[in-house]
């Protein structure tokens, strides 16, 4: 394997689902539902496919996702973005992420990451060759260390890579934060890469993008896919939304990376965008119904959980079962509860900061949530 990729695992989600399906386990660890997507965006995709949309999309999306898309951006932030030359849709946010890190960070290049975070953006700013500069959100509350970040951005920092609602801690960050580090950018010509995957699934507090926020829009890359939100995470169908000076570094990579996605999904998708506001309602209120049997059932059975603004993930400490850290947790609660969750250790650079934190997720049926919280409270 090349160096660049040398100290990288199997992912934590592949290697953690498929223990759950080697012990018959109760999966809340990988963020895939198991419920599926809506009636009329699988029909719309089946209609695409009858009709023929089947060959090579246009590389930077078909004209119809990619209005589709600036439409809901305008409805969600206000921004007005041309669809023309600042979409650019991906397979997934994760190859917006990739795209964007090596469409537009050079070898040596800074970067700040607020740990813990999802484990793609370190491997692809290493593929960039990025050199990657960490900061742990606080304990407990995963407030933003302010002067410290005061302290990290320089006139060396290329981007601030930044994920609200955040994955794994359902962390939003608060409009003083954002203005915090918005203030910072600006005054440092620094970019933000903005992983927005989880905005529709925002329970406490109103989602804000940041390329919304004054000076902010002509230096932030703000993503987002369909798979969140439509219930939909194996199309594979994600979007960056940048100015064109950015987007261009971003096709460019798209092009060589990728070079199109998939027709027929494209088209579904841009009818999925195009649902009516009802639509993330009904959703949010579905989640915030699982969101409760899972947190109430993990306090009844003795975790202390962390609050969770957003996203479909709960943060707990397990450190009341006496388990050395949280790998050994994990092995224990499926082997010894037949429950998955996913050890945090490896979201931080330094390992020991995540050791005492286990993520849950609550995209499940009801029943699954419930079953697994009964298991908890039985075995634990
Ligand atoms: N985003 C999903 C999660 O955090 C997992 C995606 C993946 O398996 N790579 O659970």
């Amino acid at each position: 394997v090349a160096k660049r990729l040398e100290k990288f695992k199997t992912t934590i989600f592949t290697q953690m689902s498929m223990l759950a399906i080697k012990h018959g386990a109760i999966n809340l660890g990988q963020g895939f539902p198991n419920f599926d997507g809506p009636d009329f965006v699988k029909e719309a995709a089946i209609q695409s496919i009858k009709e023929g949309k089947n060959q090579y999309a246009r590389g930077y999306g078909v004209p119809d996702l990619n209005s589709a898309v600036a439409a809901r951006f305008k409805k969600d932030s206000g921004l007005d973005v041309d669809p023309e030359k600042e979409v650019t849709v991906t397979s997934g946010c994760t190859e917006a992420i990739a795209a964007t890190m090596l469409g537009l960070i050079n070898p040596g290049d800074e970067v700040i990451l607020f740990a813990p975070f999802y484990d793609s953006y370190e491997a692809t700013l290493s593929m960039a060759g990025a050199k990657i500069k960490g900061i742990t959100l606080r304990p407990r509350d995963f407030s933003l260390p302010i002067e410290e970040l005061k302290s990290a951005v320089s006139k060396n920092t290329r981007a601030i890579l930044l994920n609200t609602p955040h994955n794994p801690t359902g962390k939003m960050f608060t409009r003083e934060e954002l203005n915090v580090i918005a203030s910072l950018c600006i005054e440092n010509d620094v970019l933000v890469f903005a992983d927005e995957v989880y905005d529709k699934l925002a329970f406490e507090m109103e989602h804000i993008s940041i390329a919304s926020l004054p000076g902010m829009y002509e230096r932030t890359v703000t993503m987002n896919s369909l798979g969140k939100t439509f219930s939909l995470t194996g199309w594979k169908i994600g979007w960056a939304i940048a100015p064109p000076h950015l987007t261009w570094g971003i096709r460019q990579a798209h092009s060589y990376l990728t070079f199109a996605t998939s027709t027929p999904m494209q088209y579904a998708s841009a009818t999925a965008l195009r649902t009516p506001d009802s639509y993330y309602e009904e959703l949010k209120r579905d989640y915030s119904a699982k969101k409760e049997i899972l947190v109430e059932g993990l306090m009844k059975a003795g975790f202390t959980v962390y609050p969770s603004s957003g996203t479909y993930f709960v943060v707990v400490d397990h450190t009341p079962f006496g388990l050395e850290n949280d790998i050994a947790f994990c092995e224990y609660l499926i082997k010894e509860v037949g429950v998955v969750a996913i050890p945090t250790s490896v979201f931080y650079l330094n390992p020991e900061e995540g050791k005492n934190l286990v993520r849950f997720t609550f995209c499940k049926d009801e029943d699954t949530l419930r079953s697994a919280v009964q298991r908890m409270k039985e075995k634990l």
